[in-house]
């Protein structure tokens, strides 16, 4: 079985063809970066509509695929931008209409789970989910993933990126302050926002800009921040850990991509006599393989959509997807009063 996994949630558009052993056949991928600050949902989604049909070429090229071997055509229906998620979505829907093939719809959070899961070849682990706007502890636990904790206020990755830009530099921030961290000397303190198993970023912003003003030097700034945010992202993880009693963690999303933050959480979780795996950094980032592979378990297990009902859902939230590929699995409508509102297609 082979499927093909359309990304476009926020600023990166992506095509993986993903077989049934997980090996990722394909992946072509094309992030939008904008000329200034950050991303413009409309700017984004015109440039998804722009790159992924040479992307979906390009997948099918390199994979040596021909479209009457693809099974099926999946795309990420939430959570993200409206406009890019319908970008994506209608590429999917003309695939799957021309090629004959089913349409299945996946959640752009379940896949980075899904994508880490089977290459750490953890059964059950815990994900800490850190992008752009996204900042998660999401496990398994009774039927659903569940978000057991996340950021009250921005996503890792854009409070990073934001700081950056105040310090002077350009977007992406995680990377370059990654560089620049290593060159750090002094530890200032900033406010450590724990709350529970969820984070909060606003005031050491805040804090951090006072501090560059008051000529605290970047290199010095960008080693504080590093330190301090990824303390709370690793305190949250392990308290997950703790609770659930897992045998270990994954870590997804563009910011995990980061050296200190995959050290810090790796030396909790061993400390705990458990495993951590990180992805390679091509299905850290958010990707089209992991919507493919996600869209394989679905397949397999009977879910596709009609087009007519393959609306994006851009609030999807995790705990209201089915996920009968996974044992024990049952599924409850959940009440009316739960269900975001739906966008149009
Ligand atoms: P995503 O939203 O998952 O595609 O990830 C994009 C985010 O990851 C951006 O906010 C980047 O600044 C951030 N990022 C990428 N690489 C790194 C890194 N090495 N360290 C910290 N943040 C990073
Ligand atoms: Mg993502």
């Amino acid at each position: 079985m082979v499927v093909l996994g359309i990304e476009s949630t926020a600023h990166t558009a992506s095509v993986g063809i993903v077989d049934e052993a997980a090996r990722v056949v394909a992946l072509a991928s094309d992030m939008h970066r904008p000329e200034r600050g950050g991303i413009h949902p409309r700017e984004a989604a015109n440039h998804h509509v722009e790159v992924l049909p040479q992307l979906v070429r390009r997948a099918l090229d390199e994979g040596r695929v021909r479209p009457s071997e693809v099974d099926a055509v999946a795309f990420a229906q939430g959570p993200g931008l409206g406009p890019c998620l319908r970008a994506g979505a209608t590429v999917a829907r003309m695939l799957s209409m021309a090629w004959r093939r089913p349409l299945v719809p996946v959640n752009h959070c379940v896949a980075h789970v899904e994508i880490a899961r089977v290459l750490s070849g953890l059964d059950d682990p815990i994900l800490l989910y850190a992008s752009g706007g996204n900042t998660q502890v999401i496990a398994h636990a009774r039927g659903r993933y569940r978000v057991l904790g996340e950021t009250l206020d921005v996503g890792i990755g854009n409070f990073l990126d934001k700081l950056w830009i105040e310090f002077g530099g350009k977007f992406p921030g995680g990377p370059a302050m990654e560089r620049e961290a290593l060159e750090g000397q002094e530890l200032h303190a900033l406010p450590y926002s724990v709350h529970g198993m969820d984070v909060a970023f606003s005031g050491m912003m805040t804090a951090a800009i006072a501090l560059h003003a008051r000529g605290a030097s970047r290199p010095d700034l960008a080693y504080s921040v590093e330190v301090t945010a990824y303390a709370m992202l690793t305190e949250i993880t392990e308290r997950a850990l703790a609770h659930l009693r897992g045998e270990g963690v994954v870590l997804g999303g563009g910011v995990a991509c980061n050296e200190r933050l995959r050290g810090m959480v790796r030396s909790m979780v061993e400390g705990r006599g458990g495993t951590m795996f990180a992805p390679p950094r091509s299905l850290c980032v958010d990707n089209g393989a992991m919507i493919a592979w996600t869209g394989l378990l679905a397949h397999r297990s009977g879910i596709s959509v009609p087009v007519g009902a393959s609306a994006v859902e851009p609030r999807q939230r995790t705990d209201l997807v089915a996920t009968p590929w996974r044992p024990g699995t049952s599924f409850p409508r959940p009440s009316a009063s739960l269900v975001p509102p739906r966008a149009a297609p």
